[in-house]
């Protein structure tokens, strides 16, 4: 089932670059997308774009239901519904990986209130998440004393607890060494395999895509110059 499409979307930003020729792709249930390219190939401003954060300058981005996403109300659900995960994860480093999730959670920012002003039933969501990438036992260790990996896998789970129906992640494994890097992106595809929803990550390695993506869209200067899965691109070489 295709859950989001996207449809002869432009995007030219104020300056006048154009980053995204007209670009038209579907992306599925349970399926890994990579977006693969080289830096300045147009994946950011491609995954913004499916959260809405940047306004495409023509076309549009169309749900499940075949409805264009525009109107205010419209955009504002599917972001509830969307979870972004960066390659700098904004951890308050001298809060517990468990404070920070339910901080985002609840959108409560006072770093003081404790840990008792959250209810029993956010409180388990948020272990269950850090269980989910393998930190629960890592719950009320600082941010700051945690690997880059593991901040990652934090980051995570923060998204989680959004219980999202999409997940986008932007260059999720740039600053993690290779072993990191599996561990993330098999958290990732495990995620849109038991929740069956669409992951779209962006990566520049080749490697990593081949090894976790369902499918693989190609960009460079802001066209797409490939979408399939994986075995073909090793055909087509
Ligand atoms: P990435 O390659 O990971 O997308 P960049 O370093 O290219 O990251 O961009 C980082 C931030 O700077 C992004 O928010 C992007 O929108 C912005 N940016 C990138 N290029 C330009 C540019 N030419 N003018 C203005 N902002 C830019
Ligand atoms: P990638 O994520 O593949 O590195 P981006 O989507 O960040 O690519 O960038 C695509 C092109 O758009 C690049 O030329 C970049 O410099 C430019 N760009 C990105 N963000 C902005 C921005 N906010 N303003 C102007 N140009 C931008």
């Amino acid at each position: 089932r295709d859950i989001l499409s996207v449809d002869d979307v432009e995007v030219v930003y104020p300056n006048g670059t154009r980053a995204l020729n007209k670009t038209t792709c579907q992306f599925m249930d349970g399926e890994v997308t990579v977006l693969l390219g080289p830096s300045g190939a147009g994946k950011s401003t491609l995954l913004r774009t499916l959260n809405l954060l940047t306004q495409p300058s023509a076309g549009h981005i169309v749900t499940s239901a075949g409805q264009q996403l525009k109107s205010r109300r419209d955009i504002r659900f599917h972001r509830r519904d969307t979870a972004m995960i960066f390659q700098q994860h904004q951890l308050i480093g001298r809060l517990s990986a468990l404070r920070n999730i339910l901080m985002a959670r609840l959108g409560r920012h006072s770093v003081w209130s404790s840990l008792a002003g959250f209810s029993r039933a956010e409180k388990h969501l948020a272990l269950e998440s850090l269980s989910r990438v393998g930190l629960f036992d890592k719950a009320l260790t600082r941010c700051d004393s945690l690997s880059g990996g593991q901040q990652q896998r934090v980051g995570i789970a923060r998204a989680l607890t959004q219980e999202p129906k999409l997940i986008l992640a932007d260059e999720p494994i740039a600053s993690l060494d290779p072993a990191s890097s599996d561990r993330v992106m098999k958290i990732l595809r495990d995620v849109c395999r038991e929740d069956r929803i669409p992951v779209i990550v962006s990566l520049h390695q080749l490697d990593f895509a081949k090894a976790y993506a369902d499918r693989i869209i190609g960009l460079c200067d802001g066209d797409i110059v490939f979408d399939g899965p994986p075995s073909a691109l090793d055909n087509a070489a």
